[in-house]
């Protein structure tokens, strides 16, 4: 009782950034669909979202749908339709919106099928739309424990749903593969995904479906799992078969002849304890010419490979891209685009498949652009490397030696004795936000960074030779709570900046380069209108001339962008759709200053534009930004220093670094007196559990605690003196 009286005072007296969490959790509740499912009740046969595979295959007779999560198998997110090009897009406007009812990052790709749209939201939640209209047909909430958000690295996102034979296919965040009726929205199954719940699992990627199966993986490598990705039956929800994409303990028996063949790679340390990591949370693509399944591997556990695999290897199957048979799961090839690798270098990101000629030879190529910084051609036959092109600044190699077909590593950036800014840092050259590639001008579109990271050793192993698991927190087994004094010991860092680029994967040439306000943009379409959209940071919507670069036409949502837009056509007229809402992984999002999460808040929309639409989108109230004055402290310098590496270690990744967040989840900069009155209580007592900040009591103690809140206090007093003296400056 106690307790929900302290609930309700927090609620009552924080402010606007808990109240928008609250409302995250507040959705409405699918009681019918949650009744329908535990009664096992009789659903009835599908008769909207009848996808399969052959409509799918054959998904260029019908441009007006998208009917896959790429739109094809192919996943080139490439639209055939060109009513909004680039004489007529200077017309597009807003045909309706629809408000998300969330503040959190939104991720999802649409599936749009005979005028329904089906998509998610953050926690994992699933609407069906009207696809001409907006009006909402039915929605469905897995009710994922708000505790969970805790087990993920970055936010409780999700990138959209599978519909196949009468059925959307969701994932939800703590590790269940869901079936539901498309046309209803009720539940017709659920099933544990997860071999271990205990473990900090978490799903975020959309589900693909081919073959009568529905592929899926998981995330959770920074905290230490081990990947694997399984095959579902369709229909029942049965598994078909399951590939772990590191080895385990190797004194035991081996559950695949990769398994014992992967174990090789791994050398002198104990790396099935912590989990291994190699987890498949992004991408994985069908491939029906081969009937292959291609899937895209992670980092390992933790990132430093002296610590993971301390006697050496490359450690199979991190960083790569492995090719299986769909039917059986059994490993076919696989490329390792970084063998050792050491920086957080997922290969995870959207693969995308094409038919090319390539020095006179006619391929079936695959293509990644993975974080670490080289754009990969493969023969997908055999996984033959075909080019490795450098698509941004990647200063860790020099270059990937063609024969060999593995990276030659710049020792000038060896990191394992002194501290060194490398590029492409661990949000990589290129992230999840999905690349598009237009086949006709042979050109990918990439949302591309160059974000260093300081990569230090971790300290505590160095001196002690020892690596402690961290269960419950990041391992990344770099310095990451001192991060803000080794970021000066490497001199002056290369600035983060943000690209949209047209690149040739063939040549390796920058047809041409947009440069980004800041790094962390959305994913991209290109259609046969010769256009190329993308939505950004700053909350618009452009639409870029596929060969010049020039922005064509641009739409102010003041809403910051991730997820990638799509297009479809109804009764003769061409839609373009996307998800507003910011978020994820991006630790330093705070360092800039006029990002639309920052300016308006961060609330989740879906937008959908047409030629001469003409719906209004309000223009949102510019927060204010003040910070006000925190508590007396009497810390010492020393007690600061202190809460400023344990708030690095623990806080920094989603509250931001030096406690600046990017607008989504709240500043602790600007913490009210009556949350600073509760800093045990929310970070040990857990009693904002239901938001996603869970307790974190089992990593740190009452002493910890007041030291975070007296480094944050500090940081609060450092920047509103420093806006109070820009103020009188400007004064002058
Ligand atoms: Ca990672």
């Amino acid at each position: 009782m106690i307790k929900n009286l302290v609930i309700v005072i927090v609620i009552a007296a924080a402010g606007f950034g808990l109240y928008t969490v609250m409302q995250d959790k507040a959705a409405p509740q699918p009681a019918a669909v949650s009744d329908a499912a535990d009664t096992g009740a009789v659903v009835a046969e599908p008769t909207v979202g009848l996808i399969d595979d052959a409509r799918i295959i054959s998904a260029e007779s019908e441009p007006g749908n998208w009917l896959a999560h790429g739109r094809t198998y192919e996943e080139q997110r490439f639209s055939p339709l060109e009513q909004v090009n680039k004489e007529s897009v200077s017309r597009l406007g807003l045909a309706w919106f629809s408000d998300m009812q969330s503040n959190r990052a939104q991720e999802s790709t649409p599936i749009v099928v005979d005028g329904m749209m089906f998509l998610t939201t953050a926690w994992s939640r699933v609407y069906a739309l009207d696809a001409k209209t907006g009006e909402q047909i039915w929605h469905y909430d897995p009710q994922v424990p708000g505790a969970w958000a805790r087990k993920g690295c970055c936010d409780v996102v999700n990138r959209g749903v599978a519909v196949y034979k009468g059925k959307v296919y969701v994932a939800s965040y703590d590790g269940r593969l869901i079936a539901l009726d498309a046309g209803t929205g009720a539940e017709i199954w659920q099933i544990n995904t997860l071999t271990d719940r205990s473990r900090d699992y978490t799903i975020t990627g959309a589900p693909r479906v081919a073959n009568g199966k529905v592929f899926i993986g998981n995330g959770g490598a920074e905290f230490g799992v081990r990947g694997y990705v399984t095959a579902y039956d369709a229909e029942t929800g049965a598994q078909v078969w399951r590939f772990f994409t590191v080895p385990g303990n190797p004194d035991e028996p081996f559950e695949t002849p990769e398994m014992a063949m992967a174990a090789k790679t791994w050398k002198g340390g104990e790396w099935w304890k912590i989990g291994g990591g190699g987890t498949v949370w992004n991408s994985i693509v069908y491939d029906p010419e081969f009937n292959q399944l291609y899937l895209g591997v992670g980092n390992g556990t933790p990132w430093t490979r002296a610590i993971r695999s301390p006697g050496g290897g490359d450690n199979l199957f991190l960083s790569s891209i492995v090719a299986l048979d769909a039917d059986s799961g059994a490993y076919k090839w696989h490329y390792q685009t970084t063998p050792m690798d050491n920086w957080d270098y997922t290969a995870v990101q959207d693969m995308v498949l094409a038919n090319m000629d390539v020095d006179g030879v006619e391929r079936k190529v695959l293509m990644q652009a993975p974080k670490n910084g080289f754009f990969y051609v493969l023969d997908r036959s055999d996984g033959k490397l075909l080019r490795a092109n450098k698509y941004v600044t990647a200063t860790w190699a020099t270059h990937v030696d063609m024969t060999t077909g593995r990276p030659v590593e710049d020792p000038a950036y060896d990191y394992s004795e002194k501290t060194k800014w490398v590029l492409p840092g661990p949000l990589g050259g290129h992230n999840w936000q999905a690349m598009a590639f237009d086949p006709t001008r042979r050109l990918a579109f990439i949302p591309a960074m160059e974000n260093p990271l300081a990569y230090a050793m971790n300290d505590e192993w160095k001196n002690t030779g020892v690596y402690k698991h961290i269960v419950g927190g990041w391992n990344t087994g770099l310095e990451f709570g001192r991060l803000v004094q080794v970021m000066g010991e490497d001199g002056v860092p290369p600035k983060a900046r943000g690209y949209l680029k047209a690149f040739d994967p063939l040549t390796g040439e920058e047809k041409w380069a947009v440069e980004q306000v800041h790094h962390w943009n959305g994913g991209t379409l290109a259609t046969e209108g010769g256009l190329v959209f993308q939505g950004n940071s700053l909350g618009e919507v452009k639409a870029y001339d596929s060969d010049t670069g020039d922005v064509l036409w641009s739409f102010n949502a003041f809403t910051s962008f991730l997820a990638p837009p799509i297009t479809y056509q109804i009764e003769g007229v061409q839609y373009v759709a996307i998800q507003a809402g910011t978020g994820g992984g991006d630790l330093f999002g705070g360092e800039s200053n006029n990002l639309a999460s920052m300016t308006y808040g961060n609330f989740g929309k879906l937008l959908v534009f047409k030629l001469d639409g003409k719906a209004d989108l309000p223009q949102p109230i510019a927060l204010d930004r003040s910070i006000p004055e925190p508590p007396a402290s009497n810390a010492s310098a020393q007690e600061i220093a202190r809460g400023e590496s344990v708030y690095h270690s623990n806080c920094a990744v989603c509250h931001g670094f030096m406690a600046k967040s990017s607008g989504v989840v709240p500043d602790l900069r600007m913490t009210g007196e009556t949350r600073h009155g509760l800093y045990k209580e929310i970070v040990l007592g857990g009693i904002l559990a239901g938001t996603g900040m869970a307790s974190y009591a089992d990593l740190i103690d009452e002493n910890d605690v007041e030291a975070v809140q007296a480094y944050v206090i500090s940081r609060a007093k450092e920047d509103r003196a420093a806006a109070a003296a820009a103020a009188a400056a400007q004064g002058d």
